[in-house]
Protein backbone atom coordinates (compact mmCIF):
# COMPACT_ATOMS: atom_id res chain seq x y z
CA UNK A 1 0.00 0.00 0.00
CA UNK A 2 1.57 2.80 -1.14
CA UNK A 3 -0.91 6.06 0.30
CA UNK A 4 -1.48 6.39 3.72
CA UNK A 5 -4.74 6.34 4.61
CA UNK A 6 -4.90 6.79 8.46
CA UNK A 7 -7.25 9.30 8.36
CA UNK A 8 -10.21 7.42 6.82
CA UNK A 9 -13.08 7.69 6.68
CA UNK A 10 -12.36 11.62 7.71
CA UNK A 11 -9.82 11.56 4.53
CA UNK A 12 -12.26 12.18 2.24
CA UNK A 13 -14.01 13.83 1.24
CA UNK A 14 -12.69 17.20 1.31
CA UNK A 15 -14.67 20.28 2.94
CA UNK A 16 -15.96 20.62 -1.21
CA UNK A 17 -17.18 17.27 -1.80
CA UNK A 18 -14.11 15.84 -3.46
CA UNK A 19 -12.32 12.65 -3.43
CA UNK A 20 -9.37 13.46 -5.27
CA UNK A 21 -10.68 14.73 -8.96
CA UNK A 22 -13.91 12.97 -8.70
CA UNK A 23 -17.31 13.90 -6.56
CA UNK A 24 -18.33 17.41 -7.02
CA UNK A 25 -20.89 18.82 -7.02
CA UNK A 26 -21.92 19.79 -10.73
CA UNK A 27 -26.05 21.04 -10.61
CA UNK A 28 -27.95 24.14 -11.33
CA UNK A 29 -27.08 27.05 -8.00
CA UNK A 30 -31.01 26.69 -7.12
CA UNK A 31 -30.45 22.91 -6.30
CA UNK A 32 -26.78 23.44 -4.97
CA UNK A 33 -28.48 25.78 -2.30
CA UNK A 34 -30.56 22.61 -1.39
CA UNK A 35 -27.66 20.42 -1.25
CA UNK A 36 -25.62 22.76 0.73
CA UNK A 37 -28.34 22.91 3.34
CA UNK A 38 -28.25 18.95 3.21
CA UNK A 39 -24.88 18.59 3.75
CA UNK A 40 -24.67 21.12 6.75
CA UNK A 41 -27.65 19.36 8.32
CA UNK A 42 -26.14 16.53 7.95
CA UNK A 43 -22.62 17.05 9.01
CA UNK A 44 -24.14 17.97 12.68
CA UNK A 45 -26.92 15.70 12.74
CA UNK A 46 -25.20 12.80 12.34
CA UNK A 47 -23.39 13.26 15.12
CA UNK A 48 -25.58 14.03 17.69
CA UNK A 49 -26.61 11.05 20.59
CA UNK A 50 -30.08 11.17 19.35
CA UNK A 51 -30.00 10.47 15.91
CA UNK A 52 -27.04 7.48 16.28
CA UNK A 53 -28.73 6.51 19.41
CA UNK A 54 -32.31 6.40 16.74
CA UNK A 55 -30.42 4.80 13.86
CA UNK A 56 -28.34 2.04 16.20
CA UNK A 57 -32.11 1.22 17.66
CA UNK A 58 -33.43 0.67 13.90
CA UNK A 59 -30.79 -1.43 12.79
CA UNK A 60 -31.06 -3.50 15.76
CA UNK A 61 -34.79 -4.02 16.19
CA UNK A 62 -36.52 -3.11 12.93
CA UNK A 63 -33.59 -3.77 9.78
CA UNK A 64 -32.55 -6.99 11.98
CA UNK A 65 -28.57 -6.43 12.30
CA UNK A 66 -26.05 -7.53 12.57
CA UNK A 67 -26.34 -9.35 9.43
CA UNK A 68 -24.05 -12.87 9.75
CA UNK A 69 -21.20 -13.69 8.37
CA UNK A 70 -21.06 -17.51 7.33
CA UNK A 71 -18.83 -19.74 6.17
CA UNK A 72 -19.08 -20.93 3.23
CA UNK A 73 -17.83 -24.59 3.50
CA UNK A 74 -19.33 -26.76 0.87
CA UNK A 75 -18.45 -23.86 -1.77
CA UNK A 76 -15.41 -24.03 -0.53
CA UNK A 77 -14.84 -27.53 -1.12
CA UNK A 78 -16.37 -27.23 -4.25
CA UNK A 79 -13.95 -24.55 -5.38
CA UNK A 80 -10.89 -26.30 -4.08
CA UNK A 81 -8.70 -23.52 -2.68
CA UNK A 82 -9.53 -20.33 -0.68
CA UNK A 83 -12.31 -20.28 2.14
CA UNK A 84 -15.43 -18.33 0.53
CA UNK A 85 -17.61 -16.11 3.65
CA UNK A 86 -20.21 -14.37 3.02
CA UNK A 87 -21.66 -11.09 4.58
CA UNK A 88 -25.24 -12.08 4.46
CA UNK A 89 -26.96 -8.34 3.49
CA UNK A 90 -29.45 -10.70 1.69
CA UNK A 91 -30.98 -11.22 6.05
CA UNK A 92 -31.27 -7.52 6.06
CA UNK A 93 -34.77 -6.18 6.53
CA UNK A 94 -36.22 -6.02 2.69
CA UNK A 95 -33.45 -8.25 1.20
CA UNK A 96 -30.49 -5.92 0.47
CA UNK A 97 -28.02 -3.83 1.81
CA UNK A 98 -30.51 -0.82 0.22
CA UNK A 99 -32.15 -0.16 3.79
CA UNK A 100 -29.06 0.47 5.34
CA UNK A 101 -28.83 3.48 3.67
CA UNK A 102 -32.38 4.78 3.10
CA UNK A 103 -33.21 4.42 6.60
CA UNK A 104 -30.38 6.72 7.35
CA UNK A 105 -31.94 9.01 4.58
CA UNK A 106 -35.02 9.05 5.67
CA UNK A 107 -33.99 9.65 9.23
CA UNK A 108 -32.59 12.76 8.17
CA UNK A 109 -35.50 13.56 6.10
CA UNK A 110 -37.23 13.58 9.25
CA UNK A 111 -34.81 15.37 11.20
CA UNK A 112 -35.42 17.83 8.09
CA UNK A 113 -38.78 18.30 8.43
CA UNK A 114 -39.08 16.56 4.76
CA UNK A 115 -42.63 15.62 3.90
CA UNK A 116 -41.84 13.62 0.47
CA UNK A 117 -38.87 11.18 -0.63
CA UNK A 118 -38.00 11.12 -3.80
CA UNK A 119 -36.04 8.02 -5.59
CA UNK A 120 -34.53 6.54 -8.44
CA UNK A 121 -34.91 2.54 -8.73
CA UNK A 122 -33.13 0.23 -11.05
CA UNK A 123 -33.91 -3.47 -10.03
CA UNK A 124 -36.46 -2.00 -8.09
CA UNK A 125 -34.34 -3.07 -4.42
CA UNK A 126 -34.25 1.00 -3.82
CA UNK A 127 -37.22 1.70 -4.90
CA UNK A 128 -38.86 -1.20 -2.34
CA UNK A 129 -35.94 0.19 0.38
CA UNK A 130 -36.92 3.50 0.26
CA UNK A 131 -40.92 3.22 0.19
CA UNK A 132 -39.86 0.63 3.28
CA UNK A 133 -38.34 3.63 4.97
CA UNK A 134 -41.32 6.03 3.78
CA UNK A 135 -43.89 3.72 5.12
CA UNK A 136 -41.62 3.11 9.08
CA UNK A 137 -41.50 6.88 8.92
CA UNK A 138 -44.86 7.92 7.76
CA UNK A 139 -43.65 10.52 5.04
CA UNK A 140 -44.84 10.03 0.99
CA UNK A 141 -42.88 8.57 -0.91
CA UNK A 142 -42.31 8.82 -5.17
CA UNK A 143 -40.24 6.47 -6.86
CA UNK A 144 -39.25 6.49 -10.81
CA UNK A 145 -38.56 3.22 -12.44
CA UNK A 146 -37.96 2.46 -16.23
CA UNK A 147 -39.99 0.89 -17.99
CA UNK A 148 -37.91 -1.17 -19.41
CA UNK A 149 -37.33 -2.18 -15.41
CA UNK A 150 -40.92 -2.39 -14.46
CA UNK A 151 -41.52 -5.41 -16.66
CA UNK A 152 -38.14 -7.14 -15.14
CA UNK A 153 -38.50 -6.74 -11.84
CA UNK A 154 -42.60 -6.48 -11.32
CA UNK A 155 -42.79 -8.03 -7.93
CA UNK A 156 -40.71 -5.47 -6.79
CA UNK A 157 -42.94 -2.29 -8.39
CA UNK A 158 -45.84 -4.61 -6.40
CA UNK A 159 -44.69 -4.27 -2.97
CA UNK A 160 -43.49 -0.64 -3.57
CA UNK A 161 -47.52 -0.09 -4.26
CA UNK A 162 -48.37 -2.07 -0.73
CA UNK A 163 -46.05 0.13 0.69
CA UNK A 164 -47.89 3.00 -0.60
CA UNK A 165 -45.36 4.73 -2.62
CA UNK A 166 -46.43 6.25 -5.86
CA UNK A 167 -44.23 4.49 -8.60
CA UNK A 168 -43.68 6.73 -11.69
CA UNK A 169 -43.03 4.91 -14.96
CA UNK A 170 -39.68 6.67 -17.10
CA UNK A 171 -40.09 5.76 -20.99
CA UNK A 172 -37.53 8.29 -22.34
CA UNK A 173 -33.96 6.56 -23.64
CA UNK A 174 -33.23 3.16 -22.87
CA UNK A 175 -35.99 3.13 -19.94
CA UNK A 176 -33.44 2.15 -16.77
CA UNK A 177 -31.45 3.14 -14.64
CA UNK A 178 -30.00 6.31 -16.00
CA UNK A 179 -33.30 7.67 -16.95
CA UNK A 180 -34.60 6.78 -14.20
CA UNK A 181 -32.04 8.93 -12.23
CA UNK A 182 -32.49 11.84 -14.55
CA UNK A 183 -36.56 11.91 -13.99
CA UNK A 184 -35.87 11.99 -9.99
CA UNK A 185 -33.88 14.63 -9.88
CA UNK A 186 -36.38 16.77 -12.17
CA UNK A 187 -39.19 15.81 -9.84
CA UNK A 188 -36.94 16.83 -6.98
CA UNK A 189 -36.19 19.80 -8.76
CA UNK A 190 -39.55 20.94 -9.19
CA UNK A 191 -39.90 20.66 -5.37
CA UNK A 192 -36.36 21.16 -3.10
CA UNK A 193 -38.32 22.09 -0.62
CA UNK A 194 -40.71 19.86 0.81
CA UNK A 195 -39.15 16.86 -0.87
CA UNK A 196 -35.75 15.33 -0.44
CA UNK A 197 -34.19 13.31 -3.08
CA UNK A 198 -32.44 9.95 -1.41
CA UNK A 199 -30.32 8.59 -4.35
CA UNK A 200 -29.58 4.88 -4.07
CA UNK A 201 -26.03 4.91 -4.07
CA UNK A 202 -22.49 6.22 -3.35
CA UNK A 203 -23.27 8.65 -6.61
CA UNK A 204 -24.48 12.19 -7.36
CA UNK A 205 -23.41 15.28 -6.03
CA UNK A 206 -21.80 15.76 -2.73
CA UNK A 207 -23.00 14.89 -0.30
CA UNK A 208 -24.50 11.57 -0.99
CA UNK A 209 -21.56 9.76 -2.02
CA UNK A 210 -20.48 10.37 1.30
CA UNK A 211 -23.34 9.94 3.41
CA UNK A 212 -24.56 6.81 1.53
CA UNK A 213 -20.78 5.55 2.36
CA UNK A 214 -21.32 6.84 6.04
CA UNK A 215 -24.51 4.52 6.43
CA UNK A 216 -23.08 1.88 4.66
CA UNK A 217 -20.30 1.41 6.31
CA UNK A 218 -22.17 -0.60 9.20
CA UNK A 219 -21.48 -3.63 6.72
CA UNK A 220 -17.54 -3.41 6.89
CA UNK A 221 -17.37 -2.49 10.40
CA UNK A 222 -19.71 -5.51 11.43
CA UNK A 223 -18.17 -7.86 9.16
CA UNK A 224 -14.15 -7.15 10.27
CA UNK A 225 -15.27 -7.68 13.68
CA UNK A 226 -17.55 -10.86 12.99
CA UNK A 227 -14.70 -12.34 10.45
CA UNK A 228 -12.24 -11.56 13.56
CA UNK A 229 -14.32 -13.74 15.80
CA UNK A 230 -14.85 -16.32 13.21
CA UNK A 231 -10.85 -17.00 12.57
CA UNK A 232 -8.61 -14.67 14.71
CA UNK A 233 -7.58 -13.24 11.04
CA UNK A 234 -8.46 -10.96 8.94
CA UNK A 235 -9.44 -12.26 5.23
CA UNK A 236 -7.37 -11.80 2.65
CA UNK A 237 -9.49 -10.57 0.01
CA UNK A 238 -12.70 -8.98 0.47
CA UNK A 239 -15.04 -8.47 -2.94
CA UNK A 240 -17.95 -6.77 -4.01
CA UNK A 241 -19.96 -6.12 -6.80
CA UNK A 242 -20.19 -2.73 -8.04
CA UNK A 243 -23.07 -0.70 -10.14
CA UNK A 244 -22.83 2.29 -8.58
CA UNK A 245 -20.42 0.89 -5.26
CA UNK A 246 -22.47 1.33 -2.39
CA UNK A 247 -22.19 -2.32 -0.89
CA UNK A 248 -19.28 -2.73 -2.41
CA UNK A 249 -17.90 0.87 -0.23
CA UNK A 250 -19.51 -0.24 2.61
CA UNK A 251 -17.73 -3.63 3.29
CA UNK A 252 -14.96 -2.11 1.73
CA UNK A 253 -14.41 1.07 4.35
CA UNK A 254 -13.61 -0.94 7.19
CA UNK A 255 -10.67 -2.69 5.79
CA UNK A 256 -9.46 0.48 4.03
CA UNK A 257 -6.44 0.79 6.32
CA UNK A 258 -5.50 -3.54 6.51
CA UNK A 259 -3.41 -5.09 4.60
CA UNK A 260 -6.48 -6.54 2.95
CA UNK A 261 -7.13 -6.59 -0.91
CA UNK A 262 -9.99 -5.10 -2.04
CA UNK A 263 -11.66 -6.41 -5.31
CA UNK A 264 -14.90 -4.48 -6.84
CA UNK A 265 -16.33 -6.80 -9.57
CA UNK A 266 -18.15 -4.95 -12.35
CA UNK A 267 -20.31 -6.87 -15.03
CA UNK A 268 -19.30 -7.58 -18.04
CA UNK A 269 -22.28 -8.10 -19.25
CA UNK A 270 -22.51 -9.96 -22.71
CA UNK A 271 -19.35 -9.20 -24.28
CA UNK A 272 -16.87 -6.19 -23.82
CA UNK A 273 -17.78 -4.38 -26.29
CA UNK A 274 -19.47 -0.65 -25.43
CA UNK A 275 -22.71 -1.17 -25.05
CA UNK A 276 -22.81 -4.92 -24.17
CA UNK A 277 -21.21 -4.70 -20.60
CA UNK A 278 -21.41 -1.94 -17.55
CA UNK A 279 -18.22 -2.24 -16.45
CA UNK A 280 -17.48 1.19 -15.69
CA UNK A 281 -13.89 1.20 -13.62
CA UNK A 282 -12.42 -1.45 -16.04
CA UNK A 283 -12.90 0.66 -19.61
CA UNK A 284 -14.51 4.32 -18.63
CA UNK A 285 -12.65 7.60 -18.61
CA UNK A 286 -13.31 10.38 -16.04
CA UNK A 287 -17.03 12.14 -17.06
CA UNK A 288 -19.32 13.95 -15.66
CA UNK A 289 -23.20 12.12 -14.82
CA UNK A 290 -25.97 13.24 -12.57
CA UNK A 291 -23.61 15.79 -10.95
CA UNK A 292 -20.47 14.70 -9.79
CA UNK A 293 -17.11 13.55 -11.59
CA UNK A 294 -15.71 9.55 -11.98
CA UNK A 295 -15.09 7.11 -14.19
CA UNK A 296 -17.62 7.04 -17.23
CA UNK A 297 -18.50 4.78 -20.10
CA UNK A 298 -18.57 7.30 -22.77
CA UNK A 299 -19.47 7.24 -26.46
CA UNK A 300 -17.71 8.87 -29.15
CA UNK A 301 -19.74 12.31 -27.80
CA UNK A 302 -18.48 11.77 -24.61
CA UNK A 303 -22.47 11.43 -23.29
CA UNK A 304 -22.89 8.58 -20.60
CA UNK A 305 -23.01 5.07 -22.93
CA UNK A 306 -25.21 2.91 -23.12
CA UNK A 307 -24.74 0.09 -20.73
CA UNK A 308 -26.28 -3.68 -19.89
CA UNK A 309 -25.63 -6.11 -17.70
CA UNK A 310 -28.28 -9.02 -16.67
CA UNK A 311 -28.46 -6.92 -13.35
CA UNK A 312 -30.84 -4.24 -13.19
CA UNK A 313 -29.05 -3.11 -10.28
CA UNK A 314 -25.32 -3.04 -11.81
CA UNK A 315 -26.34 -1.46 -15.36
CA UNK A 316 -24.93 2.05 -14.35
CA UNK A 317 -22.62 4.05 -17.03
CA UNK A 318 -20.73 5.86 -13.27
CA UNK A 319 -19.31 4.95 -10.30
CA UNK A 320 -18.77 6.50 -7.35
CA UNK A 321 -16.05 8.68 -6.95
CA UNK A 322 -14.50 7.14 -3.78
CA UNK A 323 -14.45 3.98 -6.29
CA UNK A 324 -12.79 6.33 -9.29
CA UNK A 325 -10.14 8.04 -6.55
CA UNK A 326 -9.25 4.85 -5.23
CA UNK A 327 -8.74 3.24 -8.50
CA UNK A 328 -6.25 5.43 -9.36
CA UNK A 329 -4.84 4.94 -6.06
CA UNK A 330 -4.37 1.27 -6.30
CA UNK A 331 -6.23 0.77 -3.11
CA UNK A 332 -9.36 -1.24 -5.08
CA UNK A 333 -8.71 -3.11 -7.89
CA UNK A 334 -11.65 -4.34 -10.36
CA UNK A 335 -12.28 -6.96 -11.72
CA UNK A 336 -15.01 -8.58 -13.98
CA UNK A 337 -17.87 -11.04 -14.07
CA UNK A 338 -20.64 -11.32 -17.51
CA UNK A 339 -23.84 -12.57 -17.32
CA UNK A 340 -23.19 -16.69 -17.64
CA UNK A 341 -20.70 -16.41 -15.14
CA UNK A 342 -23.07 -14.60 -12.69
CA UNK A 343 -25.47 -17.43 -13.52
CA UNK A 344 -23.30 -19.79 -12.67
CA UNK A 345 -22.87 -18.00 -9.09
CA UNK A 346 -26.48 -17.90 -9.52
CA UNK A 347 -27.26 -21.74 -9.48
CA UNK A 348 -24.38 -22.66 -7.61
CA UNK A 349 -25.08 -20.77 -4.29
CA UNK A 350 -28.63 -22.37 -4.48
CA UNK A 351 -27.39 -25.87 -5.11
CA UNK A 352 -24.69 -25.75 -2.89
CA UNK A 353 -25.01 -23.54 0.35
CA UNK A 354 -29.32 -23.15 0.16
CA UNK A 355 -29.09 -19.31 -0.74
CA UNK A 356 -30.21 -18.08 -4.18
CA UNK A 357 -28.11 -14.68 -4.43
CA UNK A 358 -29.59 -11.08 -6.31
CA UNK A 359 -28.29 -11.24 -9.54
CA UNK A 360 -26.09 -8.25 -8.35
CA UNK A 361 -24.73 -10.17 -5.90
CA UNK A 362 -23.87 -13.44 -8.15
CA UNK A 363 -21.24 -11.09 -9.61
CA UNK A 364 -19.24 -11.22 -6.75
CA UNK A 365 -19.71 -15.21 -6.05
CA UNK A 366 -18.89 -15.75 -9.42
CA UNK A 367 -15.72 -13.51 -8.94
CA UNK A 368 -14.74 -15.41 -5.55
CA UNK A 369 -15.32 -19.11 -7.24
CA UNK A 370 -12.94 -18.12 -9.90
CA UNK A 371 -10.35 -16.20 -7.51
CA UNK A 372 -10.61 -19.54 -4.71
CA UNK A 373 -9.25 -21.72 -7.18
CA UNK A 374 -6.54 -19.50 -8.11
CA UNK A 375 -5.35 -18.86 -4.80
CA UNK A 376 -5.65 -22.08 -3.74
CA UNK A 377 -5.30 -21.23 0.07
CA UNK A 378 -6.25 -18.44 2.22
CA UNK A 379 -9.70 -16.77 2.58
CA UNK A 380 -12.36 -14.76 0.65
CA UNK A 381 -14.89 -12.23 2.27
CA UNK A 382 -17.68 -11.85 -0.04
CA UNK A 383 -20.85 -8.88 0.39
CA UNK A 384 -24.00 -11.10 -0.47
CA UNK A 385 -25.42 -7.53 -1.14
CA UNK A 386 -28.82 -9.37 -1.66
CA UNK A 387 -31.21 -12.07 -1.97
CA UNK A 388 -32.55 -13.60 -5.49
CA UNK A 389 -36.15 -13.79 -4.93
CA UNK A 390 -36.71 -10.71 -7.23
CA UNK A 391 -34.68 -12.88 -9.93
CA UNK A 392 -36.52 -15.68 -9.83
CA UNK A 393 -39.08 -15.65 -12.40
CA UNK A 394 -36.95 -13.32 -14.72
CA UNK A 395 -33.73 -15.93 -14.71
CA UNK A 396 -36.30 -19.17 -15.08
CA UNK A 397 -38.32 -17.95 -17.74
CA UNK A 398 -35.16 -16.73 -19.62
CA UNK A 399 -32.52 -19.36 -18.97
CA UNK A 400 -34.06 -22.26 -17.34
CA UNK A 401 -32.91 -24.19 -14.02
CA UNK A 402 -29.12 -24.91 -14.18
CA UNK A 403 -25.92 -23.66 -16.22
CA UNK A 404 -26.85 -26.15 -19.14
CA UNK A 405 -30.00 -25.10 -20.01
CA UNK A 406 -28.70 -21.36 -19.50
CA UNK A 407 -26.01 -21.98 -21.97
CA UNK A 408 -28.67 -23.74 -24.53
CA UNK A 409 -30.64 -20.98 -24.21
CA UNK A 410 -27.64 -18.33 -24.96
CA UNK A 411 -26.85 -20.07 -28.58
C1 LIG B 1 -28.75 -2.15 -6.07
C2 LIG B 1 -28.03 -3.37 -5.80
C3 LIG B 1 -26.66 -3.49 -6.07
C4 LIG B 1 -25.86 -2.40 -6.74
O1 LIG B 1 -25.73 -1.24 -6.03
P1 LIG B 1 -24.36 -0.77 -5.38
O2 LIG B 1 -24.62 0.64 -5.03
O3 LIG B 1 -23.29 -0.95 -6.40
O4 LIG B 1 -24.14 -1.63 -4.20
C5 LIG B 1 -26.02 -4.65 -5.71
N1 LIG B 1 -26.69 -5.67 -5.15
C6 LIG B 1 -28.01 -5.61 -4.88
C7 LIG B 1 -28.68 -6.77 -4.26
C8 LIG B 1 -28.72 -4.46 -5.20
O5 LIG B 1 -30.02 -4.41 -4.94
Amino acid sequence: MTKNYSRYPNQYPDSTGHFGDYGGSYIPPELQVEMDKITDAYLHICKTHKFIEELRSIRKHYQGRPTPVFHADRLSQLCGGAQIYLKREDLNHTGAHKLNHCMGEALLAKYLGKKKLIAETGAGQHGVAMATAAAYFGIKCEIHMGEVDIVKEAPNVIRMKLLGATVVPVSFGLKTLKEAVDSAFQAYLRDPITSIYCIGSVVGPHPFPMMVRDFQAVVGIESREQFLDMTGELPDVVCACVGGGSNAMGIFSGFINDPVKLVGVEPGGRSLNLGDHAATAAFGKPGIIHGFKCYLLQDEKGEPAAVYSIASGLDYPGVGPEHSLMKDDGRISYEIANDIEALDGFYTLGRVEGIIPALESAHAVAYSMKLAKEMGHGSILVNLSGRGDKDLDFVTETYGFNLDEAKKSLL
